[in-house]
């Protein structure tokens, strides 16, 4: 498909031609009829699929030149980098279109963000808590929104924005499109979608199982939970290699027990982000990784989707992900922009499965290197790692005459009594002749001669 096959109009053709876009992605191709439908639309595709466009080509398609004050089109996205990002990917679309686009987030000025939505705005780009700060404080009217885009729901929901979320949507014309994007299909994007959508149509961009080529992918077979952290730490004593390291941990107890960890071993070098965490921690824990004040930032899978941090000099998966999907997600955080990325994955024998999955899924072999022989290797098992312990000959187990028959579960006489509620209640005050409590108002009023 060309861009030609979308029916835009000369702006945006030209715009695409100073971007040197020469075809629509999958995704732009895909979506473009059903966003510029009017209808809800839930799109499953990463960053880096061109999902951005895929949503901005028929919104801008579409968008009527206006004066009013009130913004048409709301989009949402979980950080304010991505603000930015998003932002900025507007302005080069609608470098031809007389559009007026805002970008607002926290931690800056309200004041300043005030005056310019003040001014009159076409597009808002914003974070949730911001968004719903300028909303109350009556300066940004929404009730003019058309069309609602949730970026990254995935991630917003991670980060613990549902809340925020539904109060937007309190605030928001019933009548409007609602789009949103996600990377993965999660239960509580899942649950979003039941709840506030209406018949959505959907479109999917499977992630490619062809790995970025300038990214080098090793692993290593590791007995448990403490040898990994163990190899974790050999690795990182070289911190000139390691200098920008991406640690990736299935669940959020392994997350923070490994962040203690290493704590302990290379004080004040790392930060751990998962949803337990509160939302500032995490933005900060972000840019501190970010700014390479911190040389290693431990994540659970979606909190760090959405990150486009740049030169991660190393992603180590701490433990492998069981679907091969999550592995490429997780890899392709290095290896940005044409730089030379490293991937590292840790593997117990349970995991040799998860491994061979991965491996099919790309093809290729992920080569395996030799355990360092001055790494120690733990016999100390995590609870997660220890055998479930099931007796087979059982002392207190009850056999033959004393294994209570069918009808043990029958409830007994004495228990079969009904609820009697409020009655039951009088009826024994009655007998006591007195108020079981102070404030049984009723039966004071009752007896109350
Ligand atoms: P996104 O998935 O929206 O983060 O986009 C990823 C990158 O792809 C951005 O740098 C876009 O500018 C770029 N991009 C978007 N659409 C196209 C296209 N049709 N052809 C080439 N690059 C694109």
């Amino acid at each position: 498909m060309s861009f030609e096959d979308l029916n835009l109009n000369t702006p945006l053709y030209n715009a695409l031609n100073d971007l040197g876009f020469v075809k629509p992605t999958p995704i732009q191709s895909k979506a473009f009829n059903l966003v510029a439908s009017g209808k809800d639309v839930v799109g499953i595709a990463q960053t880096g699929t061109g999902k951005t466009f895929a949503y901005m080509l028929p919104i801008l398609r579409h968008l009527k030149y206006s004066t009013q004050d009130n913004p048409r089109v709301l989009i949402l996205v979980p950080t304010r980098e991505l603000v930015v990002q998003v932002v900025d990917e507007i302005e080069k679309l609608a470098a031809y279109i007389n559009v007026r686009v805002l970008g607002v987030y926290g931690g800056t000025n309200i004041n300043t963000q005030k005056q310019a939505v003040a001014q009159g705005q076409d597009i808002i780009v914003a974070t949730p808590g911001r968004l719903f700060d300028l909303a109350v404080s009556h300066v940004l009217h929404l009730k003019s929104i058309q069309k609602l885009v949730i970026d990254e729901v995935d991630v917003m929901l991670d980060l613990g924005f549902r809340h925020q979320l539904l109060n937007i949507f309190d605030i928001l014309p019933e009548r409007r499109q609602n789009i949103m994007f996600s990377a993965t299909m999660t239960e509580d994007v899942d649950a979003l979608i039941t709840d506030f959508f209406t018949k959505p149509q959907r479109v999917t961009i499977a992630v490619s199982g062809t790995p970025l080529h300038n990214i080098e992918q090793e692993r290593y077979d590791v007995a448990n939970f403490h040898t990994k952290t163990n190899l974790l730490e050999y690795l990182l004593n070289d911190s000139e290699t390691y200098n920008k390291v991406l640690v990736f941990v299935a669940f959020k107890r392994l997350a923070d027990l490994l962040f203690e960890e290493i704590e302990e071993r290379f004080p004040g070098q790392s930060c751990v982000i998962h949803s337990n965490k509160t939302q500032n921690y995490r933005l900060r824990s972000i840019e501190q990784f970010r700014a390479g004040d911190n040389r290693m930032l431990i994540a659970t899978d979606v909190m760090a989707r959405g990150l486009d941090i740049e030169n991660i000099s190393h992603v180590i998966n701490f433990d492998t992900p069981k679907f091969p999907e999550n592995y490429m997600h997780r890899i392709g955080r290095t290896g940005r922009a044409e730089q030379q990325g490293r991937a590292l994955t840790f593997s117990t024998k349970k995991e040799q499965e998860a491994i061979e999955t991965i491996q099919e899924y790309m093809e290729m072999k992920i080569p395996l290197i030799d355990f360092p022989e001055n790494v120690e290797i733990s016999k100390q098992l995590i609870e997660e790692e220890r055998p479930q312990i099931r007796e087979h000959n059982n002392p207190t187990k009850q056999t033959g005459d004393d294994v209570p028959g069918p009808a043990f579960h029958e409830k007994k006489d004495k228990n079969k009594k009904e609820n009697l509620g409020g009655s039951y209640k009088f009826k024994i005050a009655a007998k006591y002749k007195k108020p079981k409590t102070r404030g049984d108002k009723n039966y004071n009023k009752r007896n109350k001669k």
